[in-house]
């Protein structure tokens, strides 16, 4: 049955499709990774455009799988947002990071943020606000230094719920980003009516940022338009000199890709 598990899932992850079968098996492996405690948070730096200095990670979740190694978020979190573990390997994950911060916080021997990606399905949980608050105690993290990164789909369903959500978050002192944007609908309504700090433009924007004069058009129209709502604004996935050159050039505050730094574990984090 193992061995049936193992090929169903190797098929899943080639096709970036999901039968039920899939769905099942990785199902079920999720469980043992849940219980045996098989996540590991990897930490990527936000990095101020005009000074180069780290002012931020992300932390980003892989599956420390006994016998497939490091498993990407991108082949477990859509079923594990399907099957609500999502929300148990989000509680991990959240302990995990605002732990590992007291140490990289004192290595850097400053203040910097920690964003945690948010599932909406875990974001819409009636717990999840009290769930902050006892995390952010129990680890006695200062809630200024914890950043949440939701997409527009934490809208979709309770767009009022969620603007009560985020405005208590914010009065706690948590900050909150708009992930990804730029991908979903009606981000301009969402920008306009949620009391964020922060605006990350995704990648795909990024990419061809030095070949595609609509895509530069729309990062510098970005760039412009949040800091008019007053708030910073992040490029995610740069990857070049050229393109921090331009991000650069046109005031984008933060940085973060491959261009300076990978996603690393801790203990490279704070070599
Ligand atoms: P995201 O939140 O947009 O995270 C950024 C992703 O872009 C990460 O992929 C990161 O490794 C990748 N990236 C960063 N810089 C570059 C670059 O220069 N070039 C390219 N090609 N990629 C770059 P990763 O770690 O595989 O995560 C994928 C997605 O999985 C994340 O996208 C996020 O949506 C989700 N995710 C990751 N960790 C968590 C988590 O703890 N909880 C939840 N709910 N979702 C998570
Ligand atoms: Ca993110
Ligand atoms: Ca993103
Ligand atoms: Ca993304």
């Amino acid at each position: 049955a193992k061995n049936q598990g193992r090929n169903t899932w190797e098929w899943y992850a080639g096709e970036q499709d999901s039968s039920i079968r899939e769905h099942v098996a990785i199902r079920r492996e999720l469980l043992e990774a849940i219980e045996g405690d098989q996540f590991v948070v990897h930490y990527q730096p936000l990095v101020d455009a005009a000074t180069i200095e780290i002012r931020g990670v992300e932390a980003l979740v892989r599956w420390q799988h006994p016998e497939r190694g490091l498993v990407p978020p991108g082949l477990f979190i859509p079923v594990a947002e399907a099957t609500g573990q999502i929300i148990d390997i989000g509680r991990c994950v959240l302990r995990q990071a605002c732990h590992d911060m007291k140490q990289i916080v004192e290595h850097l021997g400053r203040p910097i943020t920690l964003a945690v990606n948010i599932s909406p399905v875990h974001f819409r949980r009636s717990s999840f606000f009290s769930e902050i608050q006892a995390v952010l105690e129990d680890t006695g993290l200062a809630p200024s230094y914890l950043e949440l990164e939701v997409t527009e789909g934490v809208l979709m369903s309770a767009a009022e719920k969620a603007l009560e959500q985020v405005q208590a978050l914010r009065n706690l002192g948590v900050m909150v980003a708009m992930d990804d944007f730029g991908t979903g609908f009606s981000s301009l309504s969402y920008l306009r009516d949620l009391p964020i700090n922060k605006v990350k433009i995704d990648r795909s924007f990024i990419n061809d940022i030095d070949t595609s004069r609509h895509n530069a058009a729309i990062v510098k129209g970005v760039i412009t338009m949040t800091h008019h709502l007053g708030l910073e604004v992040v490029a995610e996935g740069v990857e070049t000199e050229a393109q921090h050159e331009y991000l650069r050039a046109h005031g984008c505050d933060l940085l973060q890709g491959f261009y300076f730094s990978r996603p690393v574990p801790l203990k490279e984090l704070l070599k």
